[in-house]
């Protein structure tokens, strides 16, 4: 299809993420991928290939069309693609929970695999809500979290996204209302500390689960905070009776620079969301894993079931890719190439903080993140970064990168140039 055909029906029949926005910029076409380059079917800004700044939403970690990754589809596709998984079962399902079993902090034990992030939360909030239900107390079903969090665009996550500053305030009449405590600071304080214990405290009766994303808040506002709030939070939940939910969609698989962000707070969560990285960004694949306390409440429930089977539960065709960048990422040194490319971020964006416009530069694992004082013109930014040969997204107030652990250096100073470059367009 020529390109300009493709644009007008994407433009007359396709819904992007947040879209349609009036005045928004036309996406660019992306004929195919590999390792991080993204190849476009006609040049933009003189570039027919773009270094991806983004790892598709923090997913693509191993890079594009990596050699092991299309094995496991390949050999899983000969196989079989989907089968339903109710009465069911399967080895690369089987084979993948069993891993993430193995991977993630000891006591979680059962894996719920869904078909995306959104999802695997919702599942989440649904197992914390059912197993106070089991035990009879059907009032416990609320949530707490901190302000400027992002948990996904269905119900029950949108009802944890920051109420304010966030993007659902559309719907602030109609979502459940949850609690919140205003969004952590980056360093230790103890008097945010006690307000995490004290609120903790004063809504347990009425409380389900604490959720938070550990240690960076993503979509919500790229912040940082220091992972001792994660064993207050745990020590609060254990002394008031309620469960703690760790949101690791976009932290998990090493992006923090320890496998999943709560090991830097050496503290288990209750339940656990994973999703984006599971399968190298291949396919849409998530999961919920929960320990065997939060598993055996709910089957001596009066409804001894979680009534919740997705079509795509379980698909094996997700399950096997996960297996293989799970065995990929592990099978390498991934930790010293997080830490090469936190060094990397820190060297390329030196200097950044003086440039006019700019509030706040922040580095943490594969994460760079530059924070200006003011809205980011999108369609600037973006045209700046293709400019100079690279993909990114900025949104708000934030220019940030999170690049595929496999960029080299020398792509990994162009990403840096493209944060800067869009850091002062428009
Ligand atoms: N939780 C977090 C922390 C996320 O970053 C995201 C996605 N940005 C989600 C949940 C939702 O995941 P998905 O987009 O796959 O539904």
């Amino acid at each position: 299809m020529r390109t300009d055909e493709l644009l007008a029906l994407d433009r007359a029949h396709v819904w992007h993420p947040y879209g349609p926005m009036p005045g928004r910029a036309e996406p660019l076409v992306v004929a195919s991928a590999s390792g991080v380059r993204l190849h476009l079917a006609e040049p933009s800004q003189g570039r027919t290939e773009l270094i991806d700044g983004m790892s598709s939403w923090w997913s693509a970690v191993h890079g594009y069309n990596h050699p092991v990754l299309n094995e496991a589809a390949r050999g899983q596709l000969d196989r079989m693609s989907h089968v339903m998984f109710g009465g069911l079962t399967h080895e690369p399902a089987v084979r993948l929970a069993a891993r993430l079993v193995e991977i993630t902090p000891e006591p979680l034990r059962h894996v719920f695999l869904s078909d995306s992030g959104s999802v695997a939360v919702e599942v989440a909030a649904k197992m914390c809500l059912q197993y106070w239900r089991s035990l009879g107390r059907p009032d416990k079903r609320r949530l707490l979290t901190w302000r400027g969090g992002y948990h996904g665009d269905t119900w029950q996550p949108m009802s944890v996204c920051d109420p304010e500053g966030g993007m659902h305030q559309l719907w602030s009449g109609v979502l459940q209302q949850q609690v919140f405590v205003d969004e952590p600071p980056a360093a230790y304080e103890e008097s945010y500390a006690e307000l995490l214990r004290t609120t903790v405290a004063r809504h347990a009766d009425e409380l389900a689960a604490v959720i938070v994303e550990p240690v960076v808040q993503g979509a919500g506002g790229m912040r940082f905070h220091d992972p001792a709030y994660l064993r207050v939070l745990r020590e609060a939940c254990d002394a008031h009776g309620v469960l703690l939910v760790f949101d690791e969609i976009a932290t998990g698989f090493g992006r923090t620079g320890t496998l999943f962000a709560a090991d830097q707070a050496g503290v288990s969560p209750d339940v656990m969301c994973l999703g984006k990285a599971l399968t190298g960004g291949y396919l849409s694949m998530a999961a919920t894993l929960c320990t065997g306390t939060v598993a055996d409440g709910i089957s001596q429930g009066e409804v001894p079931v979680l009534a919740h089977g997705p079509t795509f539960m379980g698909n094996p065709l997700a399950s096997a890719v996960a297996c293989a960048s799970i065995d990929l990422l592990l099978s390498q040194d991934w930790a010293r190439e997080v830490k090469r490319i936190e060094a990397g971020l820190r060297d390329g964006l030196a200097g950044t903080e003086d440039l006019p416009g700019v509030r706040d530069v922040r580095v943490l694992g594969a994460i760079g993140v530059v924070q200006l004082d003011h809205e980011v013109d999108m369609a600037a930014a973006t045209r700046a970064a293709v400019r100079e040969g690279v993909w990114l997204r900025p949104f708000r107030d934030l220019v940030y990168t999170m690049p595929p652990y496999v960029t080299e250096d020398a792509d990994l100073a162009r990403i840096c140039a493209a944060v800067r470059a869009a850091a002062t367009a428009g």
